[in-house]
């Protein structure tokens, strides 16, 4: 049988519709949910994801800001216009564009954005907060990968899922959020040995690696459901699709797979926390 090809785009549509509804019902509380965007520098690579970001706003009738910064932008600087949008209450979701120029306290700067408004799921706080489920916004690409294994009725509880990659905002998240859900997770790193033998034993495989076509079919157990979270130049995977797709039950392809669906959970955060803003306005109306 062919595998299961994850359609990313019909996941991220489906998460589309729903917010609409969302968006509308704010809107008729006088809110308009607000995505604040700060990038430093002139990496066209970031530009082009901002753009998109704001026009995926526009298109849904959220409102976003845009804030460019020159590559001098100093820490201070930078911390100034956090605290300006966290104080801003028009703002609802402040997202800082990964990476920012070297000399600048990157890790200072995300966990100088307010929790309530870290939709990206950025902060160290926000990263606490989701491993011990305490409500907090998870970062976007594992958020994304949750929602097409749900999309999909992919069983986790039990199920050996194998994470290639750690970073603080794809492979660390994301084997959380699995382990949550009651998967036996296995981390891979660098320095992991016999990363081959690892994955052959996954249920599920995710690849978080940057590497382009990095995960071969071979090391994949026959049926494995294949999770692709790479985006390298040219539109490739971490995974190897050709290798993978006939050894797999369920594969996502790239593009269209998790891709789509990230922004989209971007947004999805966003409308929460407008929605967050206007429940506890309309308790301190209760109150007063
Ligand atoms: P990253 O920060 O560079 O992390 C890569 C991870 O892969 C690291 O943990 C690294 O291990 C591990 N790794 C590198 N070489 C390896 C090897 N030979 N064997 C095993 N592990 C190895 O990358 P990232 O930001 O997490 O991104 C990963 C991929 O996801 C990229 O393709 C990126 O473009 C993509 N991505 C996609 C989205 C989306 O919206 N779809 C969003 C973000 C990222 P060490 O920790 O030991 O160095």
């Amino acid at each position: 049988m062919n595998p299961l090809i994850l359609d990313g785009r019909k996941v991220a549509q489906s998460v589309k519709d729903n917010l609409k509804v969302q968006i509308n019902e704010l809107k008729s509380h006088g809110i308009t949910p607000k995505l604040a965007t700060i990038l430093v520098g002139n990496d066209e690579a970031s530009k082009t994801y901002v753009q998109m970001k704001a026009n995926t706003c526009h298109k849904l009738g959220m409102e976003s800001e845009r804030v460019f910064l020159p590559e001098e932008t100093t820490t201070e600087e930078l911390l100034d216009v956090i605290n300006r949008l966290n104080n801003d209450d028009q703002v609802h979701g402040i997202l800082l564009q990964h990476p920012v120029p070297s000399h600048i306290d990157e890790r200072l700067a995300f966990d100088t954005i307010a929790l309530e408004k870290d939709v990206d799921g950025v902060t160290s706080h926000g990263f606490g907060a989701t491993t011990f489920q305490l409500g907090a916004y998870p970062c976007c690409t594992p958020a994304a990968i949750l929602q097409v294994i749900d999309f999909y009725n992919i069983e986790l509880e039990g199920k050996h899922a194998v994470v290639i990659g750690r970073s603080p905002i794809l492979g660390k998240p994301v084997s959380m959020m699995l382990l949550n859900r009651n998967a036996t997770v296995t981390i891979c790193h660098s320095k992991t040995e016999n990363l081959d033998e690892v994955v052959r034993q996954a249920d599920i495989v995710v690849a978080a690696v940057g590497r382009p076509k990095f995960v071969k079919g071979e090391w994949l157990k026959e049926g494995a459901i294949v999770l692709d979270a790479g985006y390298n130049p040219g539109n490739i995977g971490d995974c190897d699709y050709d290798t993978c797709y006939p050894k797999s039950s369920a594969i996502t392809p790239v593009p269209g797979g998790i891709g789509p669906v990230t922004i989209s959970m971007l947004l999805k955060h966003t409308v929460e926390a407008a929605q967050t803003q206007l429940n506890v306005s309309k308790k301190q109306t209760n109150v007063s």
